[in-house]
């Protein structure tokens, strides 16, 4: 087939099943069809879950130990193949691969092996009441079939993220990726039939989110649904899943924003920036696109920040030096550049960026998504640049005054998923985390992670958390049992 080089199967039972109708799949730097995808539907959903239940009992009745043993023996493959991967990702994403092999591909690694070492029995309790003669403890206890839907941005990163959890707790998995980027996940299902993951235990359909994804969180057999993505997606599972009762976690959108004070170590504030503003084409979903400077360092830090970005190089993602790959799809760049004529219709000012020079591209990226960092200022608060999530490489920068100020344009947001505070003033830093009314603060950095960590948001951001212990009390329900002793 013409250019096609992945075909990529559906999972189910340990089995690739073919399936007859298919979806092109873009790779974002060539803008040509480079994979096939099944165009899956609830007859495929229904499989995946009528399997994944047949897996549940002898999957749930293995020890920690036991599973672990499984997640570490996918972690080590994937490892050998990391390479593979890298390109893979990078092809199918759009991103430089240099971002694909230091951060999406080691962490997928690292999400097997930190929730195969760290299930939390602390989580347990028990205490005694003599006054009443009982003793009290609590279990953890898997679900049962897990939903679990995950976005193109980071895209094996993010679907590990639930996956390696989800199963460790012992629960089974009916896993959708991002019909935009499939093909890291159905070749990390090639890995999970190498390590001999028992049949059923996961399962991944791919499709679309109308077909594939609504089907998997409206099926009565999946009791837990986690979903990262848009929150419009969100919004509308938690509609659908509301009426059923299932456990719902929710990690959506972001308009995130840094606040930078006058007495900030300016170098390293501007080389974050950047790279938070910037990094993987702006779609990150903690990335900055709301910078708030005090008015006094304001002209300084533009004039620099403007230089750095317009030495980001853009381009072909196999070129080293390249900062910046293509955005994820044709019609993703085409939202993002719409935004930028909204924002000069707001009378925003364009202080660099905007449309990439495709003569200067090489050759087999002409057809490519690309674009370069933009920078606006100008723009009144309320904006629809500075209200409304872009997902690109995008980002506003705006005065204020005081501290009040900066924290009050801050959190003129509907989202809520993180920010970041530069100061050397300590005291001024714990303060202004405390006032922002979001799920991460980060100060003096940006995106330095631990999994041990929360992770999620508040307002539109999300509900719910996910880390070592959020993810595993939310992948199993608690139980309390009670003993008579006198
Ligand atoms: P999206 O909401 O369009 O799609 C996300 C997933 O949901 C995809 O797999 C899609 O197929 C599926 N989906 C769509 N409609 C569905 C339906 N009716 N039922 C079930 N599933 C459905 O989001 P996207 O464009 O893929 O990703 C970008 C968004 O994700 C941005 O808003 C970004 O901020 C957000 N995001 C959030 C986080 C976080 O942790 N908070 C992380 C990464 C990305």
């Amino acid at each position: 087939m013409d250019g096609v080089e992945v075909t990529v199967e559906n999972y189910i039972a340990g089995q690739f099943v073919h399936c007859r109708r298919v979806l092109d799949s873009y790779c974002p730097a060539t803008g040509k069809v480079w994979a096939h995808i099944p165009d899956s539907h609830k007859l495929e959903v229904d499989a995946a879950v009528t399997a994944a239940k047949r897996a549940f009992p002898a999957w749930a009745a293995l020890s920690v130990e036991e599973r672990a043993k499984y997640m570490l023996r996918v972690a080590d493959l994937l490892e050998e193949k990391l390479e593979e991967f890298v390109e893979a990702e990078s092809r199918d994403q759009g991103k430089p691969l240099w971002l694909a092999r230091t951060i999406d591909i080691p962490r997928a690694i690292l999400n097997f092996r930190h929730f195969a070492h760290t299930v939390p029995h602390e989580l347990n309790t028990s205490s005694v009441h003599d006054d009443k003669g009982v003793f009290n403890y609590t279990t953890r206890e898997p679900i049962g079939v897990a939903g679990l839907i995950s976005p193109w941005n980071l895209p094996l990163y993010l679907f590990t993220f639930k996956v390696a959890p989800a199963l460790m707790a012992g629960n089974v998995v009916v896993a959708k990726p991002s019909e935009l980027t499939s093909v890291t996940a159905y070749k990390l299902c090639k890995l999970f039939q190498q390590a001999e993951v028992p049949p059923g235990v996961l399962n991944v359909i791919f499709g679309t989110g109308p077909s594939a994804g609504q089907a998997l969180v409206e099926h009565p057999d999946v009791p837990v649904v986690s979903f990262t993505g848009s929150t419009a997606t969100g919004k509308h599972i938690a509609q659908v899943t509301a009426p059923m009762f299932k456990k719902l976690s929710l990690e959506m959108g972001g308009k995130n924003a840094a606040v930078i004070f006058s007495d900030c170590d300016l170098e390293a504030c501007i080389q974050t920036m950047c790279r938070s503003s910037f990094i993987n084409q702006g779609q990150v979903c903690l990335c900055t696109s709301r910078i708030f400077v005090q008015e006094d360092l304001y002209d300084e830090f533009l004039t620099k920040f403007v230089e750095a970005a317009r030495n980001l190089k853009v381009g072909n993602p196999h070129d080293g030096s390249v900062f910046l790959g293509a955005l994820n799809s044709k019609p993703h760049l085409e939202k993002v550049l719409r935004y930028v004529a909204y924002a000069k219709e707001d009378g925003g000012q364009i202080e660099c960026g905007h449309g990439v020079d495709h003569l200067a591209l090489p050759s087999e990226n002409k057809e490519g998504y690309f674009m370069l960092p933009t920078i606006i200022t100008g723009l009144n608060e309320n904006s629809r640049c500075m209200q409304e999530e872009i997902f690109g490489p995008v980002t506003c920068v705006i005065p204020f005054k005081t501290e009040a100020d900066g924290i009050k344009k801050a959190n003129n947001s509907n989202y809520g998923l993180c920010a970041s505070v530069w100061t050397q003033d300590l005291g001024r830093a714990h303060r202004v985390a405390h006032a922002l009314k979001v799920g991460t603060v980060w100060t003096n950095c940006w995106l330095v992670r631990s999994l041990d960590m929360p992770f999620g948001g508040v307002k539109c951001s999300g509900i719910g958390r996910e880390s070592t212990k959020d993810s595993y009390e939310f992948y199993t329900e608690v139980k309390t049992v009670c003993t008579k002793f006198k």
